[in-house]
């Protein structure tokens, strides 16, 4: 075998309760669809050996590399809300773990191979429409320099899959830092079990934190770490639009990662109440409400550590209610700076929420699009104000608060320079990327999927020949709902 992975395997090594060996269950006739050679590069892979068959063959589950230990994680979680104290990987295997060129360790994990002892009710199965949903908006989010999973490859497995008509199966091969999940905790919190919860605790210390291995209280580190990458994630989530869609305690990372892209979207229009996933009817993880639901999420988090925060009870509450508190602030500074930013402020002061709010604002009341707006503010401050005020119903409301900005970034040095490296020109936009999907499940055509990974690998650069995938829907070309299609 010539694809030769350097496999380390410390997941492995934790206890049996930790999960269940599994192998990935062989389909019919693998045909590789997607091949990300740039990541495996990275990641010290042989790119030639693996773009072709012999990737087939591993990626969609036929051949188990060498020094794979492949496995389904143990998890649980709160879906919308509601406790499951057994999910698990029901349709995904951690083969193992590489460490890539830059001296980090990564989880090469499959998604769509088979059924495991998870699997509950489930074919153990993925589509080929959501793992390419997964792999254009995670390496979006990638080239947008948000911390995500990424997409190595997408292999069809020339096996009809039953959703609410038969489509064709696909596996994704998904990178991550880790697979480890506020779940991952529950899971052993639920059970009681506080030797693996130290052990998970420890793990996801050595890799993700480090430096809090040496701090006076390991484990209230490691929750204050995981609450300001959760913060910072958040942030820049919604300092390009994107809606998470099901931000569930299992699908959210200890590493800080964007991970599990389901009924994810990014809006249009800016309106922060938009909710995008058919799934979500309350509206529990609209824009706006993200970073509350992050906070949720971490309280469900900081209750599982609480044995490992002090001996006393008490003690350990108060641990916890100090690191929480540390999400708001964490969060709000980041936004604002990132929003400061996306308006040309590079030194951000006290006043200057009040200039974002009020564009933000504006926005929401004349239908603007979100990327476009900001994408044309450094034109705006450059003395080209059309593009901008093209996106306000009334372009007087840009127009009075532009007069403060403009008063504003006379006390900045490159405005224009960090607007347009804060503000995409492109983002996967819903109709393009349900277009992509479309062309390729119902004419096997995969160019228009390829076309925009192409785009979309260079977002902040203006692409004057790909207006087409900047442009926002056309009112027929409208999405209004994504579904996750699993
Ligand atoms: P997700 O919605 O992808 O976050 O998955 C939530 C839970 O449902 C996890 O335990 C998954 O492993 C499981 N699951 C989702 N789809 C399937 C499927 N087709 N077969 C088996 N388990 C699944
Ligand atoms: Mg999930």
């Amino acid at each position: 075998m010539s694809a030769r992975f350097s496999f380390d395997n410390s997941y492995a090594r934790l206890p049996e309760r930790f999960y269940i060996r599994q192998e990935p269950i062989a389909v019919a006739a693998p045909r590789l669809v997607f091949f990300n050679a740039p990541l495996a590069e990275a990641l010290g892979l042989d790119a030639a050996a693996l773009s072709g068959a012999e990737g087939a063959a591993i990626f969609a589950g036929n051949l188990v590399p060498g020094g794979a230990e492949s496995l389904a994680m143990a998890y649980a979680g709160h879906q919308f809300g509601g406790f499951s104290p057994r999910l698990g990987d029901g349709r995904a295997l951690l083969l193992g773990e590489v460490i890539g060129r830059d001296g980090q360790r990564r989880d090469i994990h499959l998604k769509g191979s088979g059924r495991t002892p998870f699997s509950r009710g489930g074919d153990g199965r993925a589509v080929l429409g959501p793992m390419l949903r997964e792999a254009i908006i995670s390496e979006a989010m990638a080239a947008l320099g948000v911390p995500t999973t990424r997409a190595l490859a997408v292999a069809m497995t020339g096996e009809a899959v039953l959703r609410e008509r038969l489509q064709p199966g696909a596996v994704l091969t998904r990178v991550a830092a880790s697979h480890i999940r506020v779940g991952s905790f529950q899971y052993f919190a639920a059970r009681d079990d506080q030797e693996a919860l130290k052990l998970l605790a420890d793990f996801a210390i050595a890799r993700h934190d480090p430096a809090a291995a040496e701090a006076e209280n390991p484990y209230a580190a490691l929750l204050s770490g995981v609450i300001a990458r959760q913060a910072r994630l958040v942030a820049q989530w919604l300092h390009i639009g994107f809606i998470h869609g099901v931000m569930n305690t299992d699908n959210m990372t200890i590493s800080g990662e964007t991970i599990d892209y389901g009924p994810c979207a990014f809006m249009d229009a800016y309106d922060p109440g938009t909710v995008l996933s058919s799934i979500d009817h309350g509206g529990r993880y609209a824009y706006a409400n993200q970073p509350r639901m992050a906070q949720w999420n971490l309280a469900r988090l900081a209750e599982t550590l609480l044995p490992l925060l002090a001996e006393q009870e008490e003690a350990a509450l108060e641990i916890a209610q100090a690191a929480l508190s540390e999400f708001a602030p964490a969060f709000e500074a980041a936004y604002y700076d990132g929003f400061a930013r996306k308006i040309g402020i590079a030194d951000r002061s006290a006043e200057d929420a009040a200039l974002i709010e009020d564009l933000l604002r504006r926005m929401a009341e004349q239908g603007a699009d979100f990327t476009l707006t900001f994408r044309a503010l450094a034109d705006a401050a450059e003395g080209d104000s059309d593009a901008a005020r093209a996106q306000f119903g009334d372009p007087a409301a840009f127009d009075s608060w532009a007069a403060g900005w403009r008063a504003r970034l006379t006390r900045e040095a490159a405005p224009a320079q960090v607007m347009r490296a804060s503000n995409p020109a492109l983002i996967p936009r819903n109709h393009l990327v349900e277009a992509a999907i479309r062309a390729a499940e119902d004419r096997d055509d995969f160019r228009p999927f390829e076309a925009l990974m192409a785009v979309l690998a260079r977002p902040y650069e203006d692409q004057p020949q790909n207006t087409q995938y900047s442009a926002p829907p056309k009112p027929e070309e409208r999405v209004l709902a994504t579904f996750c299609g699993t």
